[in-house]
């Protein structure tokens, strides 16, 4: 399945491609057709599932092919962080479009929300105190809105939103198309959801759990230090084969490469790649030619290759599903794996999530010695960190050599040529 299926059309797939998605998420798979339909929708769907594109694409296409003028759809969500998730979805996916969106969130000020209102937005993201607020002092006007949505509505109730929200439904024309999202559905989110949704399409997807055969641990590091922290990792984790996952395909190109320079057996796989090229790759990572094999998700879809001892997640998966399915690679079977992901700050919603999933805390662990407060001056360039050519006390890196030829190695030792 891919999103031309899905009956987008081609200003809307032009989104699509810009931020790079291949594949609809299966929320997406199942809810943009019943949306562009014109159906109400209950959607159970945590974050991480890919449901915000799942509503963005189809409301953009519906706003794009109708009338313009006045406030068309009204988002409502629960925090500013989410409420700025959403725009920046929209801006993301629309460039294809012209739809203006604003967000609309307490903290900040008003008065330049109300002049951003005025200039005649076609979406408004809203958390529910300042709507309302801007709702009382008749700074918006929401007598147009077709479509409705109401984002993790279990949050806004755990929050206290639910009069506010009943109250902001009073200026909204009862004759709209309403999207109602919520990770849980406990009974008070039941009676809201029936009192609002006119014969809704229920929807819910499920996000697989990883396998219970891999152990998951979480580096956070900050973003700078991520590729020395990944060579100290190798250096000092006994692993066998190890499949590093990278978000791009140039980051997967760029450290392949890097590793390459730092003499590690090393292959990339990334959808760039001739097809020759990348079996090659998949071929010498199986024989044992190379230790590591970096990918992109997509690259890494169905590759079934026993004996991968470690995942290592250079960077975080965008969604929960990638997560599970890129640590799948290891753990087969009756055999353990270990699943290490470097973590930023900017990753924290989605360790929540997959920690929701695992229905554990993933243990957060600092590699011993490592100098987390490796100073970014002192190394400018990440590339030039890598390359091993310095670092901060200006001693050689303490990689050691080791001999090319020889008896069979231990899989710890193996990775360097
Ligand atoms: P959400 O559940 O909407 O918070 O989305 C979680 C993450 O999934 C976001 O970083 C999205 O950019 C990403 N995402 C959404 N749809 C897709 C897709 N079809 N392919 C890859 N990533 C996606």
């Amino acid at each position: 399945m891919n999103f031309a299926q899905l009956s987008l059309i081609p200003c809307i797939l032009k989104g699509v491609e810009a931020v790079g998605y291949t594949t609809p998420t299966a929320i997406q798979e199942q809810a943009i057709p019943v949306i562009l339909d014109g159906r109400d929708v209950l959607g159970l769907a945590q974050t991480g599932t890919g449901k915000t594109a799942a509503f963005a694409l189809p409301i953009m296409q519906i706003l794009s092919l109708g009338n313009r003028g006045g406030i068309r759809s009204l988002i409502i969500a629960p925090t500013r962080e989410l409420a700025e998730q959403i725009t920046q979805m929209f801006g993301d996916l629309g460039p294809g479009t012209n739809i203006g969106v604003v967000p609309v969130y307490g903290g900040v000020s008003k008065a330049r929300q109300v002049a951003a209102i005025r200039r005649g937005p076609d979406v408004v993201v809203a958390c529910p105190g300042r709507l309302l607020d801007l709702i009382n002092d008749r700074s918006i006007d929401l007598s147009r809105v077709e479509i409705l949505v109401l984002d993790e509505a279990d949050n806004m109730c755990d929050m206290g939103f639910l009069p506010d929200i009943r109250r902001i439904l009073e200026y909204i024309p009862t004759r709209r198309q309403t999207l109602f999202f919520s990770a849980t559905m406990p009974e008070d989110i039941r009676v809201l959801s029936k009192s609002i949704l006119n014969d809704p399409v229920n929807i819910q997807v499920d996000v697989i759990a990883p396998a219970k055969t891999v152990s998951h641990a979480l580096y956070p590091v900050p973003f700078k230090l991520k590729k020395q922290l990944l060579l100290a990792m190798l250096q000092r984790i006994a692993t066998g084969r190890v499949l590093i996952f990278t978000r791009t395909k140039h980051r997967t190109r760029r450290l392949a490469l890097d590793l390459k320079n730092q003499k590690y057996r090393v292959a990339a796989l990334q959808g760039n790649m001739a097809q020759n090229a990348r079996q090659n790759a998949l071929d010498g990572f199986r024989s044992g030619k190379f230790d590591l094999l970096v990918a992109t998700d997509i690259a890494a879809r169905g590759i079934d290759v026993s004996g991968i001892s470690h995942v290592i997640n250079f960077d975080m998966p965008n969604t929960v599903d990638a997560y599970t399915h890129r640590i799948g690679r290891t753990g087969r079977a009756e055999h353990t794996g270990e699943a290490l992901t470097l973590t930023t700050s900017e990753d924290e919603g989605l360790v929540r999530s997959i920690e929701k999933v695992l229905g554990a805390r993933i243990e957060r662990r600092r590699l011993p010695d490592f100098d987390y407060g490796a100073p970014e001056t002192a190394t400018p360039n990440q590339d030039i960190r890598l390359n091993g050519t310095h670092n901060t006390q200006g001693r050689q890196p303490r990689i050691q050599a080791r001999p090319t030829s020889g008896t069979r190695r231990r899989p710890s030792q193996r990775r360097r040529r």
